[in-house]
């Protein structure tokens, strides 16, 4: 559509409210119209000159006003003379047209007027940029679920107390362990685990070393939280076994039962090694040990053990050595290891 005065027409409206394509077709319909301006100075008369067109590509002319503007000065917003009003003095026209031509504002208003249209470099950097972050936080948002499975699996067989390890974990084995065999489960409902599973070479987290990893990391956890609850409790009582693993290897597993949010909790710390020293003096070493860990030592009520001499004995028992610390207040229990062993495993709520 050609817009036969662009000057007037652009006074009636107002520039930034016009669509793209109406901007884009009122930047090409700059005029350059001849006008009737005059003036009488002293015994010359000055008069309109169509060359000055040419000397300023920004010059444009309104029939309607008779006046002279600078077009991109006119759509953006510019010097107010060269923009609203308009120039119909012309002494020294050129002197003052290059004096516009140097303004900032001219200046600032010519880089828009020339950009208008055109994809800037800087924009379209920015929008590759937040492609590539919006990419990036996708895939960061995968990997958190299929490590959220994973973690849900590892949670799931510590809570059941099921072994994670298969005999046979290789592609053609009937039976894989119970934590593959519960991914491949998930698998079959869960698109993502497939795919994961089936195209992930990196890290399909289905490794032994990645299954320990895993059970460290949540430990972690778990222990972090149990450490904040025993600040704020005042008393603890140790349960404590000393027990044979698989490899018959001597292990002795640690409870503390204390008061936790009004109800009383009892929370496994874990499994050490107490292979070097079996003695009642290694035993209880090892407790005072994991107390201390925990920052408990003083807060020690009660002690709960079989009835192995051992454990129990009175005269050198690990329950004697404990009682006569110098710090000591402790009632010791004596329970059978049926009864003993129906602790409660703390779940940490994620
Ligand atoms: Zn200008």
């Amino acid at each position: 559509m050609d817009i036969e005065d662009p000057i007037t027409y652009i006074k009636e409206r107002n520039f930034s409210s016009l669509s793209l394509e109406e901007k884009l077709n009122l930047k090409n319909s700059q005029k350059r119209p001849d006008l009737n301006i005059s003036q009488k100075d002293g015994k010359t008369i000055r008069k309109f000159q169509k060359t000055w067109y040419e000397s300023f590509s920004w010059l444009t002319g309104s029939v309607n006003l008779n006046a002279l503007y600078c077009f991109p000065c006119v759509l953006f917003g510019g010097e107010e003379a060269w923009a609203k009003d308009g120039i119909n003095v012309i002494k020294n026209f050129v002197q003052k047209a290059n004096k516009h031509a140097t303004s900032k504002k001219h200046i600032s208003c010519n880089e828009f007027f020339c950009m208008l249209g055109k994809v800037r470099i800087d924009h379209t950097l920015i929008e590759a940029r937040k492609i590539n972050a919006f990419r990036h936080n996708e895939k960061v948002k995968k990997n958190r679920q299929i490590v959220g499975r994973l973690i849900d699996v590892v949670c799931f067989l510590a809570k059941q107390e099921l072994a994670f390890r298969g005999h046979d974990e290789t592609g053609e084995s009937r039976n894989k362990g119970n934590y593959l065999e519960i991914l491949q489960l998930l698998a079959m409902e869960e698109p993502a685990i497939k795919d994961h599973l089936e195209s992930s070479s990196v890290f399909r987290g289905t490794s032994s070393d990645i299954q320990n990893d895993l059970v460290e990391s949540i430990t972690c956890v778990v222990q972090e939280i149990i450490l904040e609850e025993l600040k704020n409790t005042e008393f603890v009582s140790v349960q404590a076994d000393e027990t044979t693993d698989i490899s018959c290897c001597a292990q002795f597993s640690v409870i503390l039962r204390y008061v936790c949010k009004n109800e009383i909790v009892e929370r496994f710390l874990g499994f050490y090694d107490v292979s070097g020293d079996k003695t009642a003096v290694g035993l209880s070493s090892k407790i005072l040990e994991v107390l201390k860990l925990c920052q408990v030592e003083k807060k020690l009520v009660s002690q709960t053990y079989d009835g192995a001499s051992v454990m129990s004995g009175t005269k050198g028992g690990v329950q004697t050595i404990i009682k006569n610390l110098p710090t000591s207040t402790i009632y010791t229990l004596l329970c059978s290891p049926t009864k003993f062993s129906s602790f409660t495993l703390f779940q940490a709520n994620y």
